[in-house]
Formats: structure tokens, sequence, C-alpha cells
């Protein structure tokens, strides 16, 4: 048996970052035996990312399970996150098949919340040590390969050495960069801006997104009777925006269709956003070196699915790499290839859909079929959900049966609408 000591090492797996990925990784990782350092160069244990509207989708329930934190997030208050959106169609309403089993679910908790959660299970979990105050500066390499980070800590620079180098450290990750490894970026034509407000009922007391083509706005009730509101115009729109940025936030919350009664509700937060916010893909892994959650792939934040990718990146990577990681068992370069070889598989595809809709522009000829077809049929709509929920990929999504279902139901709902379409244009 190999320790991390004798074999020159600090620690078997060193982490940047104890956001959702980095936590849950570190949590993942030392309970299969591994000795993680998991850095974190905010000094605060509360600190949480502000920017997030922390929808969290169902693919991250057996992440959230496996965690062991399903039922401190629902004393907590995280709501079931069910939903449902609004198109140029009507309504796409989601929901469980009469006698079905129920849609599976993720939760809509704030990271205040979450983020402290996590990272104190963190500290809890044998074999972590957990260093607040430390921010990765510098990879320590030999013969081509990172062995260790240095940070610089409360009391100076520090190196420590382990097998392995984890960035999770979000977007612009210190990792990635440092390592050499070169980001794809995707133009985001929209810009947003979030607030959180009390005293605001949602219809059905579920979230609701509003696609308006190429604008878009959604609504989710949290944990504490707090709705976060979020709206994501085309950015052609942001110096207009700007000039007055309360009354355009509101102006265009009253102007969506069956809109939350703003005025009538209560805010809590500064109205907050981003007006450039392009999307990211890293290739996952370098000798030495693995990227989880934002740091390997960042997406388009109207998709709210990067705290569901942050949480199974973590997961997916403990699983591929934790035997070679304690250097006990296997190679090390062959589990981190496995790990890049799911990553792409799982989420390289919704990437490139996440990239083309970034582009601000109406639904293409696909999208506006399956979006119809939704909103006219409840297995379709369920279709959706799963796809939404991100557990379908884009294959399964559109897969050729889908596609002729949606195609009938379209053309049955014409034939149902005929004798009055000279009255109005559906854009079907
Ligand atoms: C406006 C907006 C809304 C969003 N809404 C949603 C949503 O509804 N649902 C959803 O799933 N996703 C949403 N997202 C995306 C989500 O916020 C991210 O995908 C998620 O936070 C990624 O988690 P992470 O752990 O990879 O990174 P982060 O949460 O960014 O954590 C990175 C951590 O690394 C630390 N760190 C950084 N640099 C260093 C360093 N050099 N050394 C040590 N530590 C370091 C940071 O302090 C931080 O703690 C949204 C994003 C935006 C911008």
């Amino acid at each position: 048996m190999t320790n991390p000591e004798s074999a020159g090492y600090d620690y078997d797996v060193v982490i940047s970052g104890s956001g959702l990925a980095g936590s849950a990784a570190a949590i993942l990782l030392a309970r299969r035996g591994v000795r993680v350092a998991l850095l974190e160069r905010r000094s605060d244990p509360e600190a949480y990312k502000v920017l997030c509207t922390h929808s969290i989708t169902a693919n991250a329930y057996p992440v959230l399970d496996e965690l062991g934190l399903v039922p401190a997030l629902e004393k907590a208050g995280a709501m079931s996150n069910a939903a449902r959106w609004y198109t140029r169609w009507g309504w796409i309403e989601p929901k469980a098949a009469p006698g079905g089993p129920e849609l599976p679910h993720g939760y809509n908790i704030r990271r205040s919340v979450l983020d402290p959660l996590l990272r104190s299970r963190a500290v809890e979990t044998p074999g972590v040590e957990v260093l607040l105050g430390h921010r990765v500066t510098g990879l320590v390499r030999e013969a081509g390969r990172t062995v260790g980070v240095r940070a610089s800590t409360p009391q100076g620079e520090r190196e420590i050495r382990a097998r392995l180098v984890v960035g999770a450290d979000g977007k612009d990750s210190a990792v990635a960069k440092l390592a050499g490894v070169p980001a794809r970026v995707h133009e985001n034509a929209r810009f947003g801006y979030l607030a959180h407000f009390r005293n605001l009922p949602l219809p059905g007391g579920i979230g609701q997104t509003w696609f308006l083509e190429p604008d878009m706005a959604y609504a989710f009730p949290n944990d504490d009777g707090v709705t976060v509101l979020a709206v994501l115009p085309d950015k052609k729109r942001l110096p207009a925006f700007r000039e007055d940025l309360e009354g355009s936030f509101l102006d265009f919350v009253r102007a969506l269709p069956e809109a939350p009664p703003i005025d009538s509700a209560e805010r809590i937060s500064k109205i907050t956003g981003t007006v450039d916010y392009p999307l990211h893909s890293r290739r996952p892994t370098a000798p030495g070196v693995a990227l989880i959650g934002d740091a390997a792939l960042t997406s388009d934040p109207l998709w709210g699915v990067g705290c569901g990718w942050a949480l199974q990146t973590a997961q997916w990577l403990a699983e591929a790499v934790a035997p070679a990681a304690t250097g006990r068992q296997g190679d090390l370069d062959r589990a981190l290839a496995a790990y890049a070889r799911t990553h792409r598989r799982r989420l390289s595809g919704h990437q490139q859909l996440a990239a083309d809709y970034a582009k601000s522009r109406p639904f293409n000829p696909m999208e506006r079929l399956m979006f119809s077809a939704a909103a006219r049929d409840a297995s379709l709509a369920r279709h959706m959900y799963l796809f939404a929920a991100r557990l379908i990929g884009p294959l399964r999504f559109l897969n050729p049966l889908a596609v002729a279902k949606s195609s009938v139901v379209n053309i049955k709902h014409r034939g149902a609408t005929a004798p009055a379409a000279h009255l109005s244009h559906t854009g079907s």
C-alpha cells in the first residue's frame, strides 16, 4: 500500500475551489479512500455564488442522494422544481402520466443555503482537509506533468504536492489557465439580470419560464418563501435597458404573459446580473489535472444546468479516478481518459445546442416542431421535460419517433383548427 507521504505527496488529490463541484468531489473521493486537500480562495465558510438562480435540474438528484444531502435540503425548505414553460403556442405543462410515476425532480434552493451546507459536509468528511483562504496561484510541474499547486495563504506562499490536481474553480479556472488548457468560447448574445422577492405567488406554486424568442425570463420559487426572477433579453436591448435598470426590469416582468404580480411583491435583493457571459468548453483533463464543473464547461445560464453538471462531473470524476488516485490500483492517466470520455459523451451535445441558441435567435424549424407539439401533447411535454432536466441527451430528445410523433400532433392540431385558420396566424 502506498501512502501519499511515502510517494512524496502531501495528499492524493488537491482540489482548487470549494463550490458545488469541488466540495462534492472532495466528499465523493474521500469516501472512496482518497486523501483530499480542498482549497478555497475565500476565507468565509459561508461564502456562496451570488450570480445564480439555483434551480438544480433532476439529473443532479442521484448525486445529491449519494452525498446524503436530500433530507437536509428538504429540511432547509428546498422546493421540488416542477415547472411550466410559455411558448407562442401556449404553455407546456409537463405532468406525470395518469397512473404513472412522478416526474423526476431536482430542487430550487438558494446558493446561500446550498454552498455552505455542502462545504460543511466536506469539512466533516474523514479524509478531506478544507483549507480556506488558499488561492491557487501556480502549478508544480515535473517532467511535463502537474504534481501539485502553489497557493497564496494568510501565512504566505505554500506548495502542496498531490498525484492529481482538480480544477473546480469556476469558469475562469486558474488551474485550467495554469495548465495551458485552452477554452473554446461561444458568444452569448443575451444579457441577464435577477432579483429575489417575497410575496410573489406563481401559478401552481411552480417555476415559470418564458420563451419569448429571442428574449427569455424565468421565475422560480425557492426555500423560505423567496422567489427568484430573472430576465435574459437580447443584447440589442442592453443600452436602453441600462438607462433605468430597475424600471426596465420591472417593465419587462410586467409585460410577460401571465405576469407574476411584481408590483405587490417585496424585493429583498439588489437587481444583479451579467452583461457578458460567454459559454466555455475545455478539454477536461491534462497530465496530472482534471477539470470539473464550470472549469470544464460553462453553459448558458438560461438553461439552468450548471449546478447539476457541477455535481455530476464531480461524481463521474470520483468514480473514474478514485482507485488510481490513491496510488494503490490502476493507472491514473487511463482513469483520466475514462473521465474525459464520459464528460464528452454526456455533455458535448448539450453544449452544442446551447451555444447555437445563445446566438439569441428565434426558434429554428426543429425547435418550433418540438416546442409547439409539446404545448399540445402531454407525452411530448414529458419528453421535453426529461431533456430540460438533462435526463436524456439531444440524440434521444430528437429521436425519429419523437420527431414523427411531434409532426403527427401538429398535423392533427392543424386539422382540428383549420376552419378558424383564416382568422389567426399561429406561426406553426
Ligand atoms: C446568472 C446565472 C444564473 C445561473 N442560474 C443557474 C441555475 O438556475 N441553475 C443551475 O444549475 N446553474 C445556474 N447557473 C450556473 C451555476 O451558477 C454554475 O454552473 C455553478 O455555480 C458551477 O459550480 P462550480 O462549483 O463549477 O463553480 P463555482 O460555483 O463558480 O465555484 C468555484 C469556486 O472556486 C473558488 N475559486 C476560484 N478560483 C480559485 C483559486 N484560484 N483558488 C482557490 N479557489 C478558487 C471560488 O471562490 C468558488 O468557491 C447560473 C449562472 C449564472 C451566471
